[in-house]
């Protein structure tokens, strides 16, 4: 079903099954402050590992699992104490750089071989085997097409792993990332039984209301910039605290800027705490935000990217505004 899947690929995804059935002790990890397609993908591939060999499998999550996928991880399994902990094989998905893995990082040096699957533009080939491609929309449908390849079976729990991954990072297949294949394996995943509605309420009806009243407050304070093309909202750690909502649940408003007709760059930007700042970049049309992140030594896609300033909010969005004007101030 993967279109254009070249030799190298091909090979390198042998490696990846040959490696699996080598090894005795295997770990399967994502990136920092992980989200749907990091949670899904790392749990689909746990999921499979634990259920077809009979192997020392682990898997880790550094950062808050968000309150939507609290059902998708049993928390008491995440890997901790690993400092000492030697892997024969880590996995890493979702994640683009040694940077990202946050804690997990100490497990480059103590893993005999690092295979990382993975779909950011700004991939730096860190791992022993590589297995990337920005082309596709997310990893957990490069997971599908690898898992395919290898005539595995995809069962009912991998497949609903899966399916998050890929509509949390399409935006539920609207981004321009989903393909026809894309809707192929979602109609696939369907097929072994997802059901679409109940996950949809999972992930998207089940907000908190904190969270929602401290989202309000954000979006009713947006600066606009360069004739509205630029908008950015500011989610200090004041309005986090007012509304007892935790931070790294407060989702969406970079998409609720974006969907504003003048706005070509939305920016949300987050108070990790009074000197750091996280920031998050969106782009409507032509305008590859994973250029600019990548001068902050961060990254992502053309259309979705993020980095850290070391800075407050007002410092951070002062440098933002200077940076894009290039792009903008047209
Ligand atoms: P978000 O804005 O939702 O946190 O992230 C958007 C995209 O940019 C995701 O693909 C994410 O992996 C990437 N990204 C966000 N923050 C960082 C960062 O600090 N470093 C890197 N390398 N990528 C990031
Ligand atoms: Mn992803």
């Amino acid at each position: 079903m993967m279109n254009q899947m070249n030799q190298k690929m091909k090979n390198n995804i042998k490696e990846f099954f040959n490696e699996i059935n080598n090894s005795d002790k295997i770990c399967v990890i994502g990136h920092i402050a992980p989200d749907g397609d990091c949670i899904g993908s790392v749990m689909a591939l746990y999921e499979f590992l634990k259920t077809e060999f009979d192997k020392d499998i682990r898997f880790g999550f550094d950062g808050k699992i968000p309150y939507n996928f609290k059902s998708y991880v049993d928390e008491k399994l995440i890997l901790t104490d690993f400092e000492d902990k030697k892997f024969d094989l880590l996995v890493v998905l979702d994640c683009g750089d040694e940077e990202r893995l946050g804690k997990y990082k100490s497990l480059i040096p103590n893993s005999k071989k690092i295979i990382c699957v993975d779909h950011h533009k700004t991939n730096t080939e860190f791992a022993d085997i590589n297995i990337v491609d920005p082309t596709i929309s997310s990893t957990g449908e490069l997971l599908f097409h690898m898992l395919k390849f290898g005539n595995k079976q995809i069962s009912l729990k991998m497949a609903e792993y899966i399916y998050t991954a890929i509509i949390t990072d399409t935006g539920n297949f609207s981004y321009s990332s989903t393909s026809s294949t894309t809707h192929r394996v979602a109609s696939e995943l369907i097929d072994i039984g997802v059901d679409v509605a109940k996950i949809d309420n999972q992930i998207y009806n089940s907000k908190p209301v904190s969270t929602v009243k401290a989202y309000i407050e954000c979006i009713s304070n947006i600066n606009f910039y360069y004739n509205n093309k630029l908008g950015i909202a500011k989610i200090s750690d004041e309005i986090v605290k007012r509304n007892n909502a935790n931070i790294n649940d407060i989702e969406g408003i970079v998409e609720f800027i974006r969907e504003i007709n003048e706005v070509e760059i939305s920016c949300v930007l987050k108070e990790y705490n009074p000197a750091l700042t996280k920031v998050s970049l969106r782009s409507k049309n032509d305008i590859d935000v994973s250029e600019i992140s990548k001068k902050f030594e961060g990254g992502g896609h053309a259309k979705a990217a993020g980095f850290q300033i070391n800075g407050s909010l007002k410092e951070s969005e002062a440098i933002l505004v200077k940076e894009l004007e290039v792009y903008l101030n047209k």
